[in-house]
């Protein structure tokens, strides 16, 4: 029996195994020790084994399978102290005339072979998704700081896995410290040194906190499978997760969130939602629009309106739905509630080239009249009369101006009337008094938001009176907007958008 000692590494097994193999040794005549596998926890050797003398190494080649040498330093990482034994006789029947072996699965050897390949393989994949690095002051490393990750893998894969890390955070330096061996990086190589105990490595620190509120923001309630959890993330790596210490409360927090899950789901499925595509232009956006079927309005036989106007415009108006004239031609702001705007806009030199204008609802409700008897001719075809969009109309084309304000982002919104007032603030907003002047405010479409009349409401209004005034809060808005905007008699200041 020829006894062979070891030091743990491929390297060492193939100075050995080649010799052995090449004087045509049996594998049943040697028996491997490997010193760092037959190391205890503590740290000492059983025994003190000694070598026998080995054969001298012949000069000649062996002729070994490539494929069998990339598998071998897979499988040596495993912690298992069968694996020299298992592989020298796999290497002694290929250089022996077996040389297609591990094309045959079934055979008992090369299924152990792929049995603890895996094993390793799975081993490293754990490695990468359960490392935590923590800071360490450390001022011999560059940057002043060091992070240093303990981990405890099942098989002696840290000089391996080094390779990953290296390349996934190259500019920082760490340290990963486990029981059998550690790695090191200072941003120039990989150092390897033995393994270190527990206490060597920091159980926190201060980036644990915004990684621990990543880790809960992220946290999927509908996907929460526990056994699949423990089999994907076992309780062993949990005391160096330090995102396990909030899972009790998450996973008690699982029904809320699912209910409140399955609540938006419903919302956003019965909304424009599902027809809005993720546009990165307007174009995108006015190009899908007409298949929009958010709401019932897509059956009322007109044609959906996009919104018009510069891409970047420093100011958005915001109506209420297109009229009759907008649906008819496909623009809003064109019929003599649009008129009127255009007066007003031109009166605080608010010009075309900063304004976007578009509706809170993209089709126009209405309810179709027969003409009163007595008619004349011309008077005869049925009239669309204007009629409110609900709350529910707003809020299911919502995800229309939700879109359209998201690549504007305008620095000015003014919403026009009160259906664009409360698709913007919610449905308790109130309209101002038009006696008092603009209040500018701050909404998630813009940082100053104004709210006024609609010009058709001006058009409607009770008594001269009352139009008046609603007409000079309309223009002392539009004015608020241009400044605000910071926009100078309509042009836009040097740098601005
Ligand atoms: Fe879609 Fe809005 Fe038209 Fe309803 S009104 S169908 S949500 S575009």
């Amino acid at each position: 029996m020829v006894r062979v000692l070891l030091d743990g590494s491929l390297a060492g097994w193939r100075a050995h195994a080649r010799a052995l193999a090449a004087a045509c040794v049996s594998p049943t005549e040697i028996e491997w020790v490997d010193l760092l596998r037959h190391r205890e926890p503590g740290g000492e050797l059983f025994g003190a084994p000694q070598p026998s003398p080995l054969p001298e190494a012949p000069s000649q080649e062996l002729g070994v399978p490539r494929a069998f040498l990339a598998r071998a330093e897979t499988v040596a990482c495993h912690r298992s102290s069968e694996v020299w034994g298992l592989l020298y006789g796999l290497l002694h029947r290929l250089v022996n005339g077996e040389r297609a072996l591990l094309d045959d699965p079934l055979d008992p050897d090369v299924a152990t072979l792929t049995r603890l390949e895996k094993a390793v393989r799975r081993d490293a994949h754990k490695m990468h998704a359960f490392v935590r690095f923590r800071r360490l002051e450390d001022e011999g490393s560059r940057n002043g700081e060091r992070f240093v990750a303990w981990y405890e893998p099942s098989h002696l894969i840290v000089a391996r896995e080094a390779r990953f890390f290296r390349e996934r955070f190259p500019s920082m330096d760490w340290s990963i410290l486990t029981p059998d061996g550690c790695a090191h990086w200072d941003g120039k190589a990989v150092t390897l040194s033995p393994g270190a105990p527990r206490d060597r490595a920091p159980d926190h620190d201060e980036l644990e906190e915004l990684w621990c509120s990543y880790y809960a923001s992220i946290f999927n309630p509908a996907r929460v499978k526990l056994k699949a959890m423990e089999a994907e993330m076992p309780r062993k790596f949990w005391p160096t997760l330090p995102e396990t210490a909030q899972l009790p409360e998450l996973l008690a927090d699982v029904p809320r969130r699912l209910e409140e899950m399955a609540r938006t789901s419903r919302r956003m499925a019965d909304s424009a939602h599902p027809f809005v595509p993720k546009a990165h232009d307007l174009d995108t956006l006015r190009a899908a629009l007409p298949a929009c079927e958010g709401c019932e309005l897509h059956r009322n036989g007109t044609r959906a309106v996009p919104g018009h106007g510069a891409p970047d415009a420093a100011v958005v108006l915001l109506g209420e739905q297109p009229g009759d004239t907008e649906e008819r031609e496909g623009r809003p702001f064109v019929g003599p509630a649009g008129a009127l705007l255009r007066e007003v806009l031109e009166g605080v030199q608010l010009q075309e080239q900063d304004l976007y204008v578009t509706n809170a609802v993209k089709h126009f409700r209405h309810e179709v009249r027969s003409p009163a008897s007595g008619a004349g001719l011309e008077e005869r075809g049925k009239r669309r009369i204007h009629k409110r969009p609900t709350t529910q109309h707003t809020s299911r084309c919502q995800p229309w101006l939700d879109a359209e304000l998201a690549l504007i982002q305008p620095r000015v919104l003014v919403a026009l009337g009160a259906t664009a007032l409360r698709s913007v603030h919610g449905p308790t907003a109130r309209m101002p008094d038009p006696c008092t002047a603009p209040a500018p405010v701050a909404s998630r479409y813009a940082p100053v938001t104004l709210s006024t009349f609609h010009p058709a409401a001006i058009l409607r209004a009770p008594d001269a009176a009352r139009g008046e005034q609603m007409r000079a809060h309309l223009a002392a808005t539009l004015a608020e907007a241009r400044r605000s905007a910071g926009l100078v008699t309509g042009s836009r200041p040097p740098g601005s958008r």
